[in-house]
């Protein structure tokens, strides 16, 4: 809250909106801020919970229509932790918090607060009881709290904080869309005339927080489960354990896999040639006014932690709940498939995928990135096709590709290969010590990883400088330098 107040206030106008609209989105937004915030913590004095299935309730689309949202709400309760609802299409733009009370806490109040004549201690009275009835089927009255895991280490998609609408993956790649848009805009949007170029570095700062966020939390749909609280015998109520489909989980793999890819940080690698930072004392946050102890000027370790936001999602990504409930959802998947064989009905129809919001402008289409593999996922989600996909996705050395990766620089093509690195090494630990099929793919992936002793020729060289820009020749010289420290430090792990 307070650094979104304090975000609301640095922020400079877009290109073509002049100061007194400006001025006028500053004080909604605060407004709305102030609005939702203040809802949200009376509703603990009445003694509501966090429900950060509220969120979950309605379609992204429905969240930018302000005749809609100003009476049901961004989502279905005050009780969740909302992010700033912008969409990266700024024609879309409309309610930044939610305003209005929503359908959960107007029911979770009416259960609370209604009389009901001879009631019992510790006995729900049959009034409530039919109250209590209504949230069974309505998708508004879903409940998940701070006990259902709503971090990234959660295994329901929808019970998250920080995320929107039904659609977590819509929603996310909207999000980074949007951070990719400021990026490209970080001096005109932070650099008053006058300002010091150092204030765009949180503009960088908050591009890696959205990859991070989008990241862990989409991955939360691999091996995901939607869980439901609905009792025996409710009246239209939801399976009590659902995974997640295929088709869904596949797609927000894709995501995944962008954000630990080498093209996604490209944009960030090139806007780090004009983002100085001062350095000295107490210069942290970045401040318009230079402190007199803080005059110093330096480069922001931008790379190292685009780096270190690569491993904590690929980490994200395999952590060991994950991987257990892959195993446990295809296991069941054949178990019914088995049993519905043997009945001889046919087994029930996947839900189709919804369709992706038409708001992302996303600059990166991955149509070629892992595709078998995916396809793979979309028909049986399993380890294996994970694994696959991770793998194709970081395009290793093979026989036939020593470096398919695009060379954006010589810094992002060293990165490349510490992921490459850290990935090998999770695949020998998932080599020694997985489960069954896991160990199998891991041992057969390491297998297919040739050296790139073997894959890149020995007889490789620069064009000479006079041939050539002298500029392109470093850089090659460069590159090569790298694939000699490559194929000097790969040490692939032993194959059991
Ligand atoms: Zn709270």
């Amino acid at each position: 809250m307070e650094m979104a107040l304090a975000a609301a206030a640095a922020a400079l106008p877009p290109s073509g909106v002049d100061e007194e609209e400006w001025a006028a989105v500053s004080q909604a937004f605060l407004e709305e801020a102030l609005i939702e915030t203040v809802s949200h913590e009376v509703g603990h004095t009445l003694g509501l919970r966090h429900n950060f299935k509220g969120s979950h309730a309605y379609d992204y689309a429905s969240m930018h229509d302000v005749s809609v949202t100003a009476t049901r709400g961004i989502g279905a309760t005050v009780m969740d932790y909302h992010p700033i609802n912008i969409p990266s299409n700024r024609s879309l733009q409309g309610q930044y918090y939610t305003t209005a009370v929503g359908a959960y806490d107007k029911w979770a109040i009416r259960y609370g607060y209604t009389p009901v004549p001879a009631e019992v201690d510790l006995e729900q009275h049959a009034e409530l009881a039919a109250i209590a009835a209504e949230g069974a089927a309505d998708p508004a009255l879903q409940f998940a709290s701070d006990e259902d895991t709503p971090r990234s280490d959660g295994v329901d998609p929808a019970a998250s904080t920080w995320d929107l609408s039904s659609d977590p993956v819509g929603y996310y790649t909207d999000r980074l869309a949007l951070a990719q848009n400021l990026l490209a805009e970080a001096a005109n949007r932070t650099v008053r005339p006058g300002e010091s170029w150092a204030l765009q570095t949180s503009t960088a700062r908050g591009f890696m927080r959205s990859a991070i966020t989008a990241g862990s939390y989409v991955a939360k749909h691999i091996g995901g489960i939607i869980f439901s609280r609905g009792h025996r015998g409710d009246v239209g109520a939801a399976p009590p354990v659902v995974p997640v489909s295929g088709a869904e989980q596949a797609r927000a793999l894709r995501l995944v896999l962008q954000i630990i890819s080498h093209d996604f940080w490209l944009p960030l690698a090139s806007a780090v040639a004009h983002m100085p930072k001062h350095i000295g004392w107490g210069c942290d946050p970045p401040s318009p006014s230079t402190d007199e102890y803080c005059m110093g000027l330096g480069q922001p370790e931008l790379l190292s932690s685009a780096l270190e936001v690569r491993m904590l999602v690929l980490t994200a990504l395999l952590q060991p709940q994950r991987r257990e409930n892959l195993a446990l959802q295809e296991w069941t998947e054949d178990a019914t498939l088995s049993l519905s064989a043997a009945s001889e009905s046919p087994p029930p129809a996947p839900p189709p995928a919804p369709a992706p919001p038409d708001v992302a402008v996303w600059r990166q289409p991955p149509a070629e990135l892992a595709a078998d593999a995916l396809a793979e996922l979309t028909a049986s989600p399993s380890v294996g096709a994970l694994l696959r996909a991770v793998h194709a996705a970081l395009a290793l050395p093979t026989a036939s590709g020593p470096l398919s990766v695009r060379l954006g620089s010589a810094a992002m093509v060293k990165q490349h290969f510490q992921v490459q690195r850290a990935w090998l090494s999770l695949l020998a630990s998932f080599t020694a010590s997985g489960l069954g099929e896991e160990a199998a793919v891991a041992s057969a992936l390491l297998a297919s990883v040739v050296p790139t002793s073997a894959a890149v020729p020995s007889d490789w060289a620069c064009p000479d400088a006079h041939e050539t820009n002298v500029h392109i020749h470093a850089h090659c010289e460069a590159v090569l330098q790298l694939c000699n420290l490559w194929r000097q430090g790969i040490d692939l792990p032993p194959v059991s």
